[in-house]
């Protein structure tokens, strides 16, 4: 830490798609690390893999960040406007003897790892472009762009204190001279991330596992560059729940789905966080709790297991919590996304009903629908519950409702009772079938606070369809 004045993270996802959840989850960490150590998180998009990139991509990434509550005091940082200063030390290095021009071409390098593999070696550059003392090099042929290679270190260990993994070394006779620009100039992953993290003055950086066999070339070309290193904390990665890496392929990887889906932010976070960290045995928490506990302590290094199910529940904790007119409003919006109207004001008195039987918002727009779009009964409930011992009862109590002056929980309690004593009924043999007319299923919280809620003309019309 001494070289640094100040914590500073980031978080630098590729804008080639949306945020996904292992990097929203590296998002979270670092910017609570930050946060907990009163330090600044950085968002810098790697935009160098230019086919792939597209600025809809880094407005989604933004989004999802925002929507999380993640906010950084830095960026966004555009890869692709530091050409110049990527240029500039590269130039450098290859003044400085740190880097050199290669111009093998691909098949001379097929040519070349094929003869390795023949000898039963491992597959690496052999350096043939290589400036060494009393070698003669190539002349470069014509017409060939070069690529820069960095001259990575023949011999040593390089070693690092990962903040998940523990202590990890590598020998540099494990690791070739790696590409850091192509015969295009574009700089690659790893040598654009090592002068971004150095002008950026980044402390600490978290990522996900499958960075770790990059970490030491950068190790290797932050000490060329003479630049302080920064401390490396590599996530494992998140599994499926069928065991898998967790990927497009297998259900929503999307932050932004999720929240398409019902998700609130906090139980998001709250979930992505318990996922490789843990605070005692606290599942439920703030982000401010998170903020507070988040020292880079209790990183697990064993993969996560992505579980709906616990998701859910950790939802679910967060609907019932919430304010009710914030949690009307997001039901607003998932009626309008089914075609279903519905204002807030009629809204806002409903939720509470049903909000805490309800993991999502989808799940409480998906209740809340019966009172602003028709019900469809299935034919099994109809079947079931709409029987001749019933229907004299159901006509009944819609006379009784109909004459009811004042439409309250405790008037419509009061005609059930009276229709059940006329009738010999017991109140399930009522309040199912009414159910099943008017809600459009034979379950729901109280009867009479779920009728109540509904316009009484509404409620008859449902009940005279039998
Ligand atoms: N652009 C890289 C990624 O999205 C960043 C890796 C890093 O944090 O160094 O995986």
């Amino acid at each position: 830490m001494s070289s640094f004045d100040k914590i500073r993270t980031r978080i630098a996802p590729s804008p080639t798609g949306f945020l996904h959840l292992g990097t929203a989850r590296t998002a979270l960490y670092s910017w609570a690390y930050a946060r907990h150590h009163g330090g600044e998180f950085v968002l810098r998009i790697e935009d160098t893999d230019v086919a792939r990139s597209s600025q809809d991509s880094v407005d989604q990434i933004i989004a999802a960040m925002n929507w999380l509550g993640l906010s950084y005091d830095e960026g966004p940082i555009y890869q692709m406007q530091r050409l110049d200063r990527y240029q500039a030390v590269i130039d450098q290095m290859i003044a400085d003897g740190k880097a050199y021009r290669c111009y093998a071409t691909p098949e001379e390098l097929t040519e070349m790892r094929e003869a390795q593999k023949a000898r039963g070696e491992k597959t690496l550059y052999d350096r043939r472009w290589r400036p060494e003392p009393g070698k003669v090099l190539p002349t470069p042929p014509e017409g060939v762009k070069p690529v820069v290679r960095f001259a990575n270190p023949v011999e040593g260990d390089v070693t690092w204190n990962d903040l998940v993994k523990g202590p990890i070394t590598i020998n540099n006779r494990e690791i070739d001279d790696l590409i850091i620009a192509r015969t295009d100039g574009v700089p690659t992953y790893n040598f654009a991330v090592v002068v971004d993290d150095w002008d950026m003055r980044i402390s600490h950086v978290f990522r996900g596992d499958e960075h770790v066999n990059n970490t030491p070339w950068q190790i290797n070309i932050f000490n060329a560059l003479g630049a302080p290193l920064p401390s490396f904390g590599h996530l494992p990665i998140i599994l499926g729940d069928d065991g898998l890496k967790l990927s497009k392929r297998r259900g929503a990887v999307s932050v932004m789905d999720y929240a398409a889906n019902g998700y609130l932010p906090e139980g998001m976070l709250n979930y992505l966080a318990r996922l490789g960290w843990s605070h005692g045995d606290d599942e439920l928490f703030s982000a401010e709790q998170m903020v507070s506990w988040f020292d880079g302590s209790h990183l697990s290094k064993s993969p996560a297991q992505w579980d709906p199910a616990k998701l859910d529940w950790v939802n679910g904790h967060y609907v019932k919590q919430i304010d009710e007119g914030r949690l009307a409003g997001l039901v607003v919006e998932q009626l309008k996304a089914k075609g279903i109207e519905a204002t807030l004001e009629q809204v806002q008195p409903k939720v509470g009903l049903f909000k805490d039987r309800c993991a999502t918002v989808a799940v409480l727009a998906d209740w809340l629908a019966m009172y602003f779009a028709p019900v469809a009964p299935s034919a099994e409930d109809l079947a079931a519950h709409i029987t001749d011992a019933v229907r004299p009862a159901l006509v009944a109590l819609a006379e009784r409702l109909s004459a009811l002056t004042e439409w309250s929980k405790a008037a419509i309690q009061q005609a059930l009772k009276e229709t059940l004593t006329a009738t010999g009924l017991k109140m399930p043999q009522l309040a199912v079938p009414v159910r099943v007319l008017v809600c459009g299923r034979a379950q729901t919280p109280s009867v009479d606070a779920v009728l109540e809620q509904f316009d009484k003309k509404k409620v008859l019309e449902r009940l005279q369809a039998v």
